[in-house]
């Protein structure tokens, strides 16, 4: 018993890499094989690239044969797909969506748009490249990509994360200052969004060097604490019956 008291339940490695721990290691490549398996999909529809997941989804092509299905809402998701051009306020929303999602989390970029601002890139409003700000994991590239394209790329994911080697989200902790400091010089100073990420840095144990800095320390100047969601909408002002919960 005390032998098996003293595996770790998880590698904090590669599955390829490994600890020298047998049976640690033979654990994380069974999880992550059934992850790479098993994946819900949250596609934010930004831009004319979208057009090519109605047909990557059904009956022709039926991405779902492949357990990636799309889901609704953030925190059930795996996959953020990112499809187009991104204008500024845009982004705002996908970085408080990605932020939301639990770890491990994957970005893909869909259409050359994402990549440098495609036919956009001398525009004013639009972000230039998705991984200054995101931890993108894979970019499709096209104007716009077909649905083989689109399946391809996701097959290359499945197999990246069987492989272990799609851990870009723990660059995002690890490298939390970075992506905040491009985030600030195109939102302003005063950009926050309401998840603590230094805090899940420290709860998945990636804090890195890069993780706090000179820009991680301007949030913290300015940085107000989440109100609840009934003080948000005023309901707290509102009279309530005796008979109703609350
Ligand atoms: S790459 Fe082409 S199809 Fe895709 S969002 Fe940009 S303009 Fe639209």
């Amino acid at each position: 018993m005390s032998t098996l008291k003293n595996i770790p339940v998880v590698s904090h490695e590669k599955p390829s890499g490994g600890t020298g721990n047998l049976l640690a290691n033979v654990f994380d490549e069974l999880m992550a094989f059934c992850r790479s398996r098993s994946l819900f999909m949250l596609h934010y529809c930004t831009g004319c690239g979208a057009i090519e997941l109605p047909p990557a989804m059904t009956s022709r092509f039926d991405m779902e044969r492949l357990g990636i299905q799309p889901m609704v809402t953030p925190r059930q998701a795996d996959i953020l797909l990112v499809t187009g051009y991104v204008s500024t306020k845009t982004l705002k929303r996908i970085i408080l969506t990605y932020e939301q999602m639990n770890s491990p989390k994957y970005v893909i970029g869909i259409c050359s748009c994402t990549v440098n601002g495609g036919m956009y890139w001398q525009s004013y409003a639009t972000a230039k490249k998705l991984n200054d700000y995101l931890p993108v994991d894979m970019y499709i590239a096209g104007c716009m990509p077909r649905p083989e394209a689109v399946i391809h790329g996701l097959r290359e994911l499945m197999e990246n994360i069987k492989k272990g080697e799609s851990d870009n989200w723990r660059d995002y902790y690890r490298r939390y200052d970075h992506y905040l400091g491009n985030q600030q010089r195109l939102f302003g100073e005063n950009w926050q969004t309401p998840t603590d990420i230094i805090g899940e840095a420290r709860h998945y144990d990636l804090m890195g060097p890069e993780t706090l800095g000179p820009h991680t320390a301007l949030l913290e100047q300015h940085q107000t604490p989440l109100k609840p969601f009934e003080m948000t909408l005023g309901l707290a002002d509102l009279p309530v019956r005796k008979d109703e919960p609350r």
